[in-house]
């Protein structure tokens, strides 16, 4: 099956609350999506978020890869040969992870709904429904232990805490959030690349002494600071989640060969899609690393794509896919359904979600 025609689009959705990190805050979200048709009259959806001071990723270059380099690349292509169309893809330019994302995953779904299948199948089929945590943004301590009693109160379990800001004013933020919500629930901390390393040690250490029960620390220190993110790895008990280090499959063996992180987080826009996320999988499977599936401030459309992969593959043991129950709107129909911390798989073909915009 010939790919016939890729085409752009904008998606622009409101949040229900600002989502604030230690790197930004954003209070709507407005994407990029992509629509790949293929010859025998089927489409396949992606969707590309402009996360620049994560993936350097703008609107413009977004568009501009998917428009110049990416569409002339593969356009006429067999998608029934997926690795050589994969291998274009992720070859026909340098970085640009986010636009090589969102067409990845509009491959997929077109490959996918062309064989009747729903993806997660075709990927390895894990799992039928799983669970995520959800995000809980950094504010002053008290609105930060409402939303975390708000998001129990809508079945959620683990709760991702975003810190980073103050170094060990988060301690207490920590602190009165698992005095508030008691015991059973799993905390994960993320601090966005917000600590240095020896800043980190010590903040680890104090809520390690404190009993504060932390699942894992996500992204203490710079990006590329590896060196730094081994040593803290290497001074507490609290698992360290790789998350912005790690965006290639190189990226991924480079840090499982010095033990820099102990588990790590795959995200679509920094690996370029579910082709090089699956190339993570399979290097964690080997060296029996624990992987997390996550996502940015993404709809549903990109979204139900991770989802796919979280089902497809075992070794994704932990799922931080909140963002459409970030936004203030109705989902898209089709798809996996997202309701509250769960996630289940449908029967819909492809990724399934049916979506529309304005394509040029
Ligand atoms: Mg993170």
């Amino acid at each position: 099956m010939r790919i016939t025609g890729i085409q752009v689009g904008r998606l622009s959705l409101p949040l229900a609350h600002p989502f604030k990190t230690a790197l930004r805050t954003v209070d709507r979200l407005e994407d990029v999506v992509v629509r790949v048709t293929g010859e025998n009259g089927l489409e396949g959806y992606g969707e590309a978020p402009p996360t620049a001071v994560i993936t350097g990723d703008t609107t413009g270059s977004i568009l501009c890869a998917i428009q110049d380099f990416i569409a002339p690349a593969i356009l006429g292509m067999d998608l029934m040969d997926l690795p050589a169309v994969m291998e274009k893809l992720q070859g026909c330019m340098v970085h640009n992870t986010t636009p090589k994302a969102a067409v990845d995953m509009a491959l997929y779904d077109l490959w996918a709904k062309s064989q009747g299948k729903p993806l997660y199948q075709l990927l390895g089929n894990a799992r039928q429904s799983f669970e995520t945590d959800i995000t809980i943004s950094v504010n002053p301590t008290g609105e930060m232990v409402k939303d975390s009693l708000e998001a129990l109160s809508k079945g959620f379990t683990t709760l991702k805490i975003k810190v980073g800001k103050e170094g060990t004013a988060d301690v207490q933020r920590i602190a009165a959030i698992r005095q508030a919500v008691g015991p059973n629930v799993k905390l994960r901390v993320d601090a966005n690349q917000g600590w240095t390393a020896e800043q980190s040690v010590a903040i680890i250490k104090t809520m390690e002494d404190k009993g504060l029960d932390i699942e894992l620390v996500e992204q203490p220190v710079p990006a590329l600071d590896v060196a730094g993110l081994k040593f803290v790895t290497g001074e507490v008990d609290t698992p360290i989640l790789a998350d912005e280090a790690v965006f290639s499959p190189l990226d991924a063996a480079n840090l499982i060969a010095i033990h820099a992180a102990d588990y790590i987080n795959i995200k679509l826009m920094k690996t370029g899609g579910i082709w090089n996320a699956l190339k993570i999988c399979d290097l964690a499977k080997r060296h029996n690393v624990k992987c997390m599936i996550g996502c940015m401030l993404e709809s549903q459309v990109s979204v139900a794509a991770a989802a796919h992969l979280c089902a497809g593959q075992e070794v994704i043991a932990m799922a931080d896919l909140d963002g459409p129950s970030l936004c203030a709107c109705e989902p898209f129909p089709g798809g996996p359904i997202f309701n509250g911390p769960t996630i289940s798989m449908s029967g819909d073909p492809g990724i399934g979600v049916q979506f529309s915009t304005e394509w040029k």
